[in-house]
């Protein structure tokens, strides 16, 4: 039998301290009661499984697996679940509680969760990578549900595993139950536009920004760290509104070309390429980490946490950065960015797009009827738009950066919200 061991947080600043340390400022700025400041800077519920499965080599092998709700305050708690190797319970507290600001921001009727499971699905069948995620949904039946808590994709996870969720799920009810999880594939209640979302976000808040800062997106050039799921559509639609995607970049390196790459072309080369931009061939190849560092006007980092940190940010030549990924920028990097005139979009609002989706996924199912992806996208847009303008108007009222903004304006929802339904 073997296990894995947790990876440890090694000299990455553990997220969830990086998260509290926002919560305290923007909660000192509001003035937040010490009540409310203690309920929110726990989560409300953390379940860690044990999850023991049979490998193809007939061996059994024990995962570790998380789920966390920070808060069911505003509503059933939402979040994506993760399968990687660095999965840790510090991260999926600080992912768990980012969701929750970031459902807050948006001003959509749920609460914040996050899950994992240690593993690497690199490297496991996809029977394997079945059986464990029926055996981590039979282990939480009990937390998840439609009005409870709804999981959807994150890092390492998509359509296919939520499938096989919402299935076991059901299975457990007696009865389908597609509203339990968002994400899923199309045929079985998925929503049109929820694959490409939080990247449209991303697009969306990026444009909302530029305008804010004069820059001509027909004359602007950006870079996207990260190519999946998020880094792609970001990469995909930026292109199209006519921002010149100079460099994108994986695990295998970054691909820079100053004239301007052709994204369709690198999406088809990395679907060809058993997932991987290696070898990509109109473009310089560089060291991976090189693409924080070019002078670009936008940077979008798409890939994982603590990317920008206090030892590099100093480093970054872009005007913009919009984050794709969840907690990109270490806090103790923020003040660095701040003061070199470094605007941010920060990742509680710029990859809320993903989100917003998954709640018109779950209204869509509830209502038993299906929108046109014109709709999802008209809405999904404004909602993005309207909380753009909020959080950047709270920036100037509060004369502090949007990162602190969002949080001011995802925190005062939360409190005044617990205020009118108390504890006991
Ligand atoms: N995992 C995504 C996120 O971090 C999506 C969550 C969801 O759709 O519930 O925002």
């Amino acid at each position: 039998m073997s296990y894995i061991e947790p990876a440890p947080l090694k000299d990455r600043e553990n997220p969830f301290e990086a998260m509290m340390s926002r919560f305290h400022i923007a909660s000192q700025l509001l003035g937040l009661d010490d009540e409310i400041y203690n309920v929110l800077k726990n989560p409300a519920k953390q379940v860690i499984v044990s999850i023991p499965i049979t490998m193809d080599d007939g061996s059994i092998k024990v995962f570790e697996g998380y789920r966390v709700i920070h808060s069911n305050i505003l509503g059933p708690s939402k979040g994506g679940i993760r399968f990687d190797p660095g999965v840790h319970l510090d991260e999926v507290k600080a992912l768990a509680a980012w969701m929750t600001w970031k459902c807050a921001v948006v001003d959509i009727p749920y609460g914040g969760a996050k899950g994992g499971i240690r593993c690497n699905p690199r490297e496991m069948s996809s029977g394997e990578i079945e059986r464990l995620t029926r055996a981590y949904t039979t282990a939480l039946h009990e937390i998840f549900g439609p009005d409870r808590d709804i999981p959807a994709p994150d890092m390492g996870t998509g359509p296919r595993e939520m499938a096989w969720l919402m299935d076991t799920f059901s299975r457990s009810q007696g009865m389908t139950v597609n509203s339990v999880v968002t994400g899923k594939p199309l045929v079985l209640g998925g929503s049109l536009g929820r694959t490409e979302a939080t990247g449209r976000g991303v697009m969306v808040s990026a444009l909302a920004a530029m305008e804010r800062l004069k820059i001509n997106p027909y004359r602007a050039t950006c870079a996207v760290q990260g190519f999946g799921n998020v880094g792609s559509w970001a990469a995909t639609l930026l292109a199209e509104r006519g921002v010149k995607v100079v460099a994108v970049s994986d695990i295998s390196g970054a691909y820079y070309n100053e004239n301007g790459l052709d994204v369709k072309e690198i999406i088809e080369y990395r679907n060809n390429n058993n997932n991987s931009l290696e070898g990509f061939p109109n473009a310089e190849a560089l060291d991976g980490e090189e693409i924080l560092y070019l002078n670009v006007d936008v940077l979008v980092p798409a890939a994982t946490e603590d990317v920008i940190t206090k030892a590099n940010a100093q480093r970054i030549k872009a005007k913009l950065i919009v984050e794709g990924a969840n907690g990109p920028t270490s806090s103790k990097a923020d003040s660095i960015i701040a003061d070199n005139g470094v605007v941010v979009v920060p990742d509680i609002l710029a990859n809320a797009g993903g989100v917003t989706v998954s709640y018109f996924e779950w209204v869509q199912n509830r209502l038993g009827y299906k929108w046109t992806e014109e709709r999802v996208n008209r809405r999904s847009d404004r909602i993005m738009k309207d909380a753009f303008e909020k959080v950047y108007n709270t920036a100037l009222d509060y004369k502090v950066p949007m990162r602190i903004a969002a949080y001011v304006v995802a925190i005062d929802k939360v409190a005044k919200t617990y205020k009118f339904r108390g504890g006991f």
